[in-house]
């Protein structure tokens, strides 16, 4: 493959200033880092970029390519790199301080930052019963507590970090397929605090804090739905340089119950009814859960025939208003019949149960 023209790889024209040309290389780098760049080709055009940066930021080195081009540079360096300039001594560290300090994501002192663990989710399985009346549920739960035996420091005679001078970060060559590129990444030694301890606490390894695996009663507020989340503040992962831990998030889901079926904070029941019941009207007695209720079913009653109990529903947990029950009707045809029941329905059939304009209404339409 035929090098590219440095200015071409940046993108400047032959005239760019000195600002022009680190602005481009900031963009281009920022964005064919192989760090975050993770496409096939991004280490090779990463490592094109930085080639052309390195000659082009340099007035001597750039004077040198504008008169003999890719040519001025043949005999230069360590033979991994044929027809251009050998950038493995050149040092990036400032420019990749600036680029990718400050909260871009990686590298640049964002790592000596006190940050907030991570939250984390842990989901809980309560009962119908629980959920409606409120309960006080065991959760296990591994919490972080700062070590007793350093108080939470992690050691003591804090020393600068022999590895990275404080930096808290490393700059190394990446030597890939395509040549090789410089890349920052986090002091293994100091994990990024650019310190280190003379006497390390054995106890925690350095970390502060003990991992602590605790049962922890948790008050379950009535009314609490399926999806419903409590945060459980500081149980979620160890927090970073300092920084609190995350909070846990428990989120409920809640069991069928036999006879109740929960929407939102309405409570739906189907109830049987016998046909004669359905035919005759009755009065039944309804479970709800606030105990026994006696409900009137008007005679020619139907399947699906639906009856509210104003009040009877859930309590929500953000609302002062109950929901309500809906009682909804099942007429149970039955499959067997003695044979006395069986001649009542034969007398009955012989009456005109037909009186109804649905079906006077599927007749207009039969031949
Ligand atoms: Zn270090
Ligand atoms: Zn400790």
């Amino acid at each position: 493959m035929e090098k590219r023209d440095y200015y071409e790889v940046l993108g400047v024209s032959k005239t760019a200033t000195q600002d022009e040309i680190k602005s481009a290389f900031r963009k281009l780098a920022k964005k064919y880092h192989p760090d975050i760049n993770k496409d096939k080709d991004a280490p090779e055009k990463f490592k094109e970029c930085q080639e052309a940066y390195a000659v082009l930021s340099d007035e001597t080195k750039r004077k040198q390519y504008d008169q003999f081009g890719h040519a001025a540079f043949d005999n230069n360096g360590a033979g991994f790199n044929p027809g251009g300039f050998d950038f493995s001594n050149f040092d990036f560290g400032d420019i990749f301080d600036d680029i990718f300090g400050g909260g871009f994501g990686f590298g640049g002192r964002s790592n000596t930052r006190a940050r907030k663990g991570r939250d984390l989710l842990k989901r809980i399985s309560i009962t119908f019963d629980e959920a409606v009346n409120g309960c006080l549920k065991e959760v296990e739960l591994d919490i972080y507590e700062d070590c007793h035996k350093c108080h939470g420091q992690g050691g003591s005679g804090s020393k600068t970090c022999p590895t990275c001078h404080g930096k808290g970060q490393v700059t190394q060559e990446q030597r890939t397929m395509f040549g090789s590129f410089m890349s920052k990444s986090t002091c293994s030694t100091c994990g990024g605090k650019g310190t280190i301890f003379e006497n390390t606490c054995n106890e925690c390894k350095g970390t502060g804090k003990i991992k602590k695996h605790v049962v922890k009663k948790v008050r379950v507020p009535a009314g609490i739905n399926t999806g419903n989340q409590l945060c459980i503040e500081g149980a979620g992962e160890m927090g970073v340089n300092g920084g609190p831990n995350g909070d846990i998030y428990l989120e409920f889901s809640v069991k069928d119950h036999p006879i109740y079926h929960r929407q939102g904070n309405d409570i739906y029941l189907e109830l049987p009814i016998s046909v004669t019941d359905a035919i005759l009207g009755c009065k039944k007695e309804v479970p709800t859960i606030y105990g026994t209720v006696k409900l009137t079913i008007p005679a020619g009653s139907e399947t699906g025939d639906k009856h509210r109990l104003k009040g009877k529903g859930v309590q929500g947990v953000n609302s002062l208003l109950k929901g309500d029950m809906y009682v909804v009707l099942d007429v149970v045809i039955p499959s067997k019949l003695s044979k006395e029941q069986k001649k009542l329905i034969e007398a009955l059939s012989k009456t005109d149960l037909e009186d109804d304009s649905r079906f006077k209404l599927i007749k207009k339409y039969v031949d």
